[in-house]
């Protein structure tokens, strides 16, 4: 590598803003790993554990009820009611800085009938607290399961229907920029 290649690649790595592709934070605990790993096949995968049925998120590696360490990872049932949601409109991460400038970007919080409250990617701007949701985990751009958030009814059960979801909010691509670097 030269001068010139090293300085890019500092560059790039100091100025977030200079990228040509901006992505989602992809860093995650062993624990986070091993979720997204578990939920690549399924709609949604979380841990259950085998002493008590105790369904938990976010991962751990002991049951946060019983203290038990056999916990499993099992498909789960997506639905849930929404809590409440949110609009960032500001955000650290050069990936969401450059999303926020077309749209505020939208979270909330479900409680799923399985037992966990998540919070998670809202891609339905018609959504309010206390309607019914699904939630559903998927790759985002930086090959990390993230939770998104959907009305009830909309069809989820396939990949091709859950990738057209993330692709609509832009979840699933790099945030571009021209001329970077
Ligand atoms: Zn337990």
């Amino acid at each position: 590598m030269n001068l010139k290649e090293k300085m890019k690649r500092r560059l790039k790595l100091n100025r977030p803003s200079l990228r040509a592709r901006a992505r989602p934070p992809k860093q995650r605990t062993a624990m986070g790993q091993q979720f997204t790993a578990a939920n690549l096949p399924v709609s949604l995968s979380m841990q259950v554990c085998t002493a008590c049925e105790h369904h938990q998120y976010p991962p751990a590696e002991l049951c946060g009820r019983c203290l038990g360490d056999t916990l499993r990872y099992q498909e789960v049932n997506t639905a849930g009611q929404l809590l409440s949601r949110s609009a960032l409109h500001h955000s650290l991460w050069e990936y969401y800085k450059r999303r926020i400038r077309i749209k505020p970007w939208q979270i909330g919080s479900v409680k799923l009938r399985c037992g966990p409250v998540i919070i998670g990617h809202v891609a339905e701007d018609a959504l309010q607290a206390g309607d019914d949701v699904a939630v559903f985990s998927h790759s985002d751009a930086s090959q990390a399961a993230v939770l998104i958030i959907v009305g009830a009814t909309t069809p989820i059960a396939t990949p091709a229907q859950r990738n057209d979801i993330v692709t609509a909010l832009c979840l699933g691509q790099p945030a571009e920029k021209k001329g970077g670097i």
